[in-house]
Parts: C-alpha cells; structure tokens; sequence
C-alpha cells in the first residue's frame, strides 16, 4: 500500500507536471496565434496601401508625360520653358552676359515663332540656314528707296556661319581682350548673324564709319532707325540697352523679324528681349 501511496503520489505530480505543460503549451500557442495574427494584419495594413500608392504614382507620372507631350507639342521646337525652368532652378554665373558652363543647344529657340540668338539663348553649332531670302528681299527694297532718299545702303556683313564667326571672335579676342570683344562680338553659336536674318549695314563711299556708332549720327543712320520697320528690320542694340540685349550700341546691326513684328516692337520703343519676354 505505502508503495502504491508512493506511487500515487508520483503518479499525482506527474500528472500535475503534464498539465503544467499542456497549460504551458496551449498557453505559449494562444500567444503565437495572437502575435501570428497582429502581425499578419499589420502586414496587410503596410502592404495594401502600397500597390494603391504606385498605381496613383504612375498615374500622376503618366499625367505628367501627357502634359510634357502636349507643351512639346504646343511649343514645337520652342525651349524657352524649359530653359527658363532649367536657369531659375540653378545658380546662374555669368561672365558678359554668358551663362558659364552653359552647352550650346541641340534645336535653336524660337519664342512665339521668333528665331532667338543671344548671350542666354545660342544656336547649335550645326545650325546652318545661309541667308534669308526674305530678309535680303526686304533688305534690296529698303535699299531702293534709301537710294531715293539720297543714301547708298550697303549690307557690308549678314549670314555668317558658326565657324566663321568661331574665325571672327577668336581674332576679336586676341586684339582686344576677351572682355572687349565680349561686348562687341558674339562667341560662335551665340551670333545672331548665324540666323542668316541679321545684317550690318552701311553707306557706300563712307566705309570709314562702318561698325562705329558714328554713322547712327549720319543721315543715313537716322533714316535707317525711323524707316527700316517698314521693311521688316529693327535695330537690334540701341543706346543704352546694353544690360538687356547683352551688347553696345550697334548703329549697323539691323535684324529681320518681318513688317508686322517689326512694326510692333518699333511702336513699342523696346528692344526684341523686352518685346518678348526673354530678359
Ligand atoms: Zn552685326
């Protein structure tokens, strides 16, 4: 009996320890289930919104595709925006009106359909159109009736090509410093005479006074500022514009831009930066 006691007793505790286990097991798989089951579901909370998010972004990305497509093709060749974005973003450092480290373009400007070449807006090195038929049309015209007037106008520079021009600074710079011929010379591919739509003029007989601010003082010089509009020219770098237009006063550079424009931004007594916007 004492041995069965015995027994029992041990057989009590073990039983005791097996429930001890079994509680502690059901116990330990309860917790699991529970951490199992939160943490599923915080899975699904993170994991579902994603896939909602990259669709919305690709949405919004193909949105804004759509949109670059259609300014693409509202603006059809015309950079400026994207220029003008691309400058504002970065700091600008300019040395005589260059924009320092600034590439030359693959396609030319053209702001509200007009060809732009300046310090801030080059042309490609490849772009090559020769001289406007157009403006040399307008040019023999004006020409014809300054003959009437009692000058003899003569287009003594117009087309130039990138490499010419390239020829033409570096001359400019090695005579007079960089500085100097930055104001009157343009670096190639920033020459408006690459657009084949500017032309230098003069009088026949008064060669002296080509490219010097003398011959806005002739007669000829003043005919040319109050009638070259009716033939579709402006001067392009008047007195005292220097800061906008990027160059001195040039009494002989005429640029084409047709009689309407022409007469509107002669009417408007402002230089064709001003006119359009591209200061
Ligand atoms: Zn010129």
């Amino acid at each position: 009996m004492k041995r069965t006691t015995t027994y029992g007793y041990k057989n009590d505790s073990k039983k005791k320890y097996i429930w001890i286990s079994v509680g502690v097991v059901v116990i330990l798989a309860a917790a699991i289930a529970v951490f199992y089951y939160f943490y599923q579901n915080n899975e699904n909370k993170t994991a579902q919104p994603a896939p909602t998010e990259s669709v919305e972004e690709q949405n919004s990305e193909q949105e804004e595709k759509t949109e670059e497509n259609e300014s693409n093709l509202m603006d059809e060749g015309n950079t400026t925006d994207s220029n003008e974005e691309q400058g504002e973003s970065e700091q600008q450092i300019t040395n005589n009106g260059y924009i320092e480290g600034q590439p030359l373009p693959t396609e030319p400007t053209f702001v509200e359909g007009v060809l732009i070449a300046n310090k801030k807006y080059p042309l490609p090195s490849t772009f090559a159109p020769g001289e406007s038929e157009e403006a040399r049309n307008a040019f023999e015209q004006m020409a014809t009736d300054a003959r009437i007037a009692g000058f003899e106008l003569v287009a003594f520079s117009s087309y130039r090509s990138f490499e010419y021009q390239d020829t033409l600074y570096h001359n400019y710079v090695n005579r007079d410093g960089q500085d100097n011929a930055d104001r009157y010379s343009a670096r190639p591919g920033y020459s408006e005479h690459q657009t084949g739509l500017a032309f230098d003029i003069g009088e026949k007989g008064k060669e002296d006074l080509w490219l010097t601010e003398e011959f806005g003082e002739t007669e000829a010089g003043k005919w040319l500022v109050e009638n070259a509009h009716k033939y579709g020219f402006i001067l392009r770098y008047p007195q005292g514009k220097e800061e906008i237009t990027g160059y001195m006063y040039e009494s002989w550079h005429f640029r084409y831009l047709g009689v309407d424009l022409a007469g509107k931004v002669k009417q408007a007594n402002v230089t064709l930066e001003e006119y359009l916007g591209v200061e």
